[in-house]
C-alpha cells in the first residue's frame, strides 16, 4: 500500500510550494544513498523523489489531490525503468539527437548537482590544530525568482508536445537487417519533457544562478596536504528540485621557517654553545605549543635528537593522541673569541695535552674541538 506522498514529505495537506521545496531538499540530503548508508534509505529516497516529483507540479499535485495516486499518470517507478532502458540504447546507437553523455543526464526527473573542488591553503599550525575558515565558494543555486522552474513567475513551463513530457522519442530505422526502434532524447525540449515559453529573467531560463557565497568550514586538527574535506549539499544545486551536490575542500599546508612534518612528528633544529654541549644545561625551545622547557644532558654530541613528548602532531580523527617533537642540536663553535676567554681555553688546552700523554679525557673533549 502506497503512503501519502504529503506524509513521505512530512508536510500539511495545503502547504505551499515553497514548504515542499524545503522538505524535500531537507530530506533528499538526508537520504541520499550517497550520504546514508543505512538500511531502507535508498528506497525513502526513491519514495521522497516520487512524492516531490508530484506535489512540486501544479498540475500533477491538483489531480493526485482529486484521484490519488492513479491520477498522477505515470509514476517515478516507470519512469525511471524508462530512463535505465534509454541510457543502454543511446550507449549503442549514440542517440539520435548527437548528443552523448550530456544528453543522456538531462531527464524530465530531478537531477542531482555535480561535486564541486575548492582549494584551501593552510597555515603550518591551522593544520596541526584545526580550527575554523571562511571560504568564498561559487556554486549554482536554484533560482529564487522562479523556483527552479525556469519560466517567469506567474507563467508555467508546458508539456512538450513532441514528447509529451516524457523528454524521450522513439523512432523506428529500416536496415537491412530489420527494423528497430530507437530511443532517443526529446530534440524540441533537449529532454526535460518541459517547454518554457516565458523564461524567468533572473536566471534565463534555467532554473539556476552561479552565486558566491561565503561558508564556514570546520578544519580538523591533524590534516596534512590531500586532506579532503566534505561539506555536503555546498556543491552545484539540483535540477527540478534534485538534491544539491557536495563541496569538497582540498587542503594544501604552507611550510614553515621553523618546523618540519614527519608524519606525525614535528622536526626542528636548536643550536647550542660548545660549553652548554660540554656542561649540559636547561633551556627554552619553540615548540608549536609555544616555549617549552629542553634538558641539554652533559656531554652532548652534535646532531643528537632529543625528543619532547606529546608535542607533535595531533591523529587526525583522534586528536588526543600527539606525534612527538624532535630536535636535532647543533653545536655553535665561535669564530671569534675575547682575549679572556682565550687564556682561559688555552690554559684547557695545556692541561688537555698533558692529560692526553697519560691518556685522559680528550676523547669526551676531541669530538667537540676537532668538528
Ligand atoms: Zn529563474
Ligand atoms: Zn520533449
Amino acid at each position: 500500500m502506497a503512503r501519502d506522498y504529503y506524509e513521505i514529505l512530512g508536510v500539511s495537506r495545503d502547504a505551499d510550494q515553497e514548504e515542499i521545496k524545503q522538505a524535500y531538499r531537507r530530506l533528499a540530503r538526508k537520504y541520499h544513498p550517497d550520504v546514508n548508508k543505512e538500511e531502507g534509505a535508498a528506497e525513502r529516497f526513491k519514495e521522497i523523489n516520487q512524492a516531490n516529483e508530484v506535489l512540486s507540479e501544479p498540475e500533477k499535485r491538483a489531480r493526485y489531490d482529486r484521484f490519488g495516486e492513479a491520477g498522477t499518470t505515470a509514476g517515478y517507478q516507470d519512469m525511471g525503468d524508462m530512463g535505465g532502458f534509454a541510457d543502454i540504447f543511446e550507449s549503442f546507437f549514440g542517440g539520435f539527437s548527437g548528443g552523448g553523455t550530456q544528453q543522456t543526464r538531462k531527464r524530465s526527473g530531478p537531477a542531482r548537482g555535480d561535486d564541486l573542488r575548492f582549494d584551501q591553503k593552510l597555515e603550518f599550525r591551522e593544520a596541526i590544530f584545526g580550527g575554523e575558515k571562511q571560504i568564498r565558494i561559487s556554486h549554482l543555486e536554484t533560482c529564487n525568482t522562479c523556483a527552479g522552474s525556469g519560466a517567469k513567475p506567474g507563467t508555467k513551463p508546458r508539456t512538450c508536445t513532441t514528447c509529451s513530457g516524457s523528454g524521450q522519442v522513439r523512432r523506428a530505422t529500416r536496415t537491412p537487417f530489420g527494423s528497430f526502434t530507437q530511443v532517443g532524447s526529446c530534440p524540441t525540449c533537449n529532454g526535460t519533457g518541459q517547454m518554457i515559453e516565458d523564461k524567468c529573467d533572473t536566471c534565463g531560463g534555467n532554473g539556476l544562478n552561479q552565486v558566491t557565497k561565503k561558508l564556514k568550514i570546520t578544519v580538523p586538527p591533524g590534516v596534512d596536504s590531500g586532506t579532503r574535506l566534505r561539506v555536503t549539499g555546498e556543491g552545484d544545486a539540483g535540477q527540478k528540485g534534485g538534491p544539491s551536490g557536495d563541496l569538497y575542500v582540498y587542503l594544501f599546508v604552507q611550510p614553515d621557517q621553523e618546523f618540519e612534518r614527519e608524519g606525525i612528528n614535528i622536526i626542528s633544529e636548536v643550536k647550542i654553545s660548545y660549553l652548554q654541549a660540554i656542561l649540559g644545561d636547561k633551556i627554552n625551545v619553540n615548540t608549536v605549543d609555544g616555549k617549552k622547557p629542553l634538558t641539554i644532558p652533559a656531554g652532548t654530541q652534535a646532531d643528537t635528537v632529543l625528543t619532547l613528548e606529546g608535542l607533535g602532531v595531533p591523529k587526525l580523527g583522534n586528536p588526543v593522541a600527539r606525534g612527538d617533537h624532535l630536535i636535532t642540536i647543533k653545536i655553535d663553535i665561535p669564530t671569534r673569541i675575547s682575549g679572556e676567554d682565550r687564556e682561559v681555553l688555552e690554559k684547557m688546552l695545556d692541561r688537555l695535552k698533558g692529560n692526553a700523554a697519560k691518556g685522559g679525557l680528550e676523547g669526551f673533549l676531541g669530538g667537540i674541538f676537532n668538528r
